[in-house]
């Protein structure tokens, strides 16, 4: 690495760099590790997953809504099985706990069919069509008029799966690098690429092969790389979702789910792993990144959740936390897919860019892995 402050220059240049440690960063590290690769990953802030990776619901997707053969739709079912592989080989908490997607009113039945019928498509076939009455044998305080069980979605601690990919890169002789903000991308006159590097790690490093993996800040960095004439990294758009959390004990064992509005999936139940419940995330267009809680949509939350759960005593709600997606289209536009920017993209050999990474991105990070490896592998 050359470092700043007319310190002798070190030589750290790697063969393989991922610039942002989230889970999906750290996801692809590990698979570039096992795949052999020298890999090094570099972090802005001083813990991993400190961004979208810890502002979520958690959730391990079936892969039910999003249209089939999309990126979204595959990574999701085939990360979700690798998933759950991982998570038992590894010791990493999580529960198959199984959702119910309900419908809370007669016009929306057709709703449940549509989605049962997306989901086969996707490959889930186990979907489970439930009348009123069989729902709430499973779930005696929820209310609904019909409703489908989902089997495979499940819960994860989202902590110790990072924990755990993190030391799987180590395992491998690879390095996360904390404290490491990447400034500016160029590419190098002889091949790969020099990264720019700031705060505690005032320098540059360079590496054969980049993946970016920025998350909220990837088409920010993305464009500060030089790339031919009719390539721009997507633009990247901020939906901000916060959560409410239910003290004392869960009225429920499943995560319950409305039927979604467009590509929201509208304000759920979920458990997590140490069997608490929250509801959200509500969706927010947002034009900067903004983590404040918006106490004033207590009133809004209360109607929504009581459509479902109607027993919902307000005293036991408090504010949690939000978090933002990092959407590629605006409000009222058609939901995108990932998008996963390999050379036929962009025309740059050695370099994958991840844009758009939102929800399933957790359920889909190891599948993303193995993808943009075999990006890699391609390019030789
Ligand atoms: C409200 C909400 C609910 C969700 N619920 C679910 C769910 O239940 N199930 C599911 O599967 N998915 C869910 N998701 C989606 C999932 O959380 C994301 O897809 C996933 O966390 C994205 O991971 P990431 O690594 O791409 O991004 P991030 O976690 O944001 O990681 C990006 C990392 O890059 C770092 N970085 C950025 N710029 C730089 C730079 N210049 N230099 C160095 N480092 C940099 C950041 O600090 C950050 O650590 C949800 C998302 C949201 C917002």
């Amino acid at each position: 690495m050359e470092h700043a402050a007319g310190r002798e220059p070190m030589s750290a240049d790697v063969e393989t760099i991922v610039v942002g440690a989230g889970v999906v960063g750290l996801a692809v590290a590990r698979a570039l590790s096992l795949a052999g690769h020298e890999t090094m990953v570099l972090e802005q802030h001083e813990l991993i997953g400190s961004e979208t990776s810890s502002r979520n619901s958690e959730v391990i997707h079936a892969g039910i809504y999003y249209p089939p053969g999309s990126l979204r739709a595959r990574l999701c079912v085939r990360g979700k099985h690798l998933l759950y592989a991982f998570c038992a080989e590894n010791g990493v908490a999580h529960a198959r706990c199984g959702k119910l997607l309900v419908a809370t009113d007669e016009s929306q039945l057709f709703r449940l069919a549509a989605i049962r019928e997306t989901a086969m498509q996707n490959g889930v076939m186990d979907l489970e069509p439930l009348a009123a009455k069989a729902a709430r044998a499973l779930e005696p305080e929820v209310a609904c008029v019909a409703a489908l069980l989902s089997p495979s979605t499940g819960i994860i601690d989202s902590h110790g799966l990072m924990l755990a990919l993190a030391g799987h890169i180590e395992a491998c002789g690879g390095l996360v690098v904390l404290r490491c903000p990447v400034e500016r991308l160029e590419r190098r006159q002889n091949g790969g690429f020099r990264l720019v590097t700031g705060g505690d790690s005032r320098g540059a490093v360079s590496c054969r092969r980049l993946v970016l993996s920025a998350g909220l800040n990837a088409t920010r960095l993305g464009r500060t790389l030089a790339l031919g004439a009719g390539y721009r990294p997507p633009e990247t758009y901020y939906a901000k979702g916060q959560y409410y959390a239910l003290s004392g004990r869960s009225p429920f064992k499943r995560h319950i789910y409305p039927i979604p509005d467009g590509a929201w999936l509208g304000l759920h139940a979920t458990i997590d792993v140490g069997g608490r419940c929250k509801f959200g995330p509500d969706l927010a267009w947002i034009p900067a990144i903004d983590y404040g809680f918006e106490a004033q949509k207590l009133g809004q939350f209360l109607d929504f959740i009581r459509r479902y759960y109607p027993g919902l005593e307000v005293a036991r709600l408090h504010p949690d936390y939000t978090g933002i997606r990092p959407k590629l289209y605006r409000a009222g536009e058609p939901a995108c897919d990932f998008a996963i920017h390999g050379p036929e993209a962009h025309g740059q050999n050695d370099l994958v860019a991840l844009y758009g990474i939102e929800s399933p991105g957790l359920t889909a990070a190891l599948a993303i892995g193995e993808m943009v490896v075999g990006l890699l592998a391609r390019q030789g």
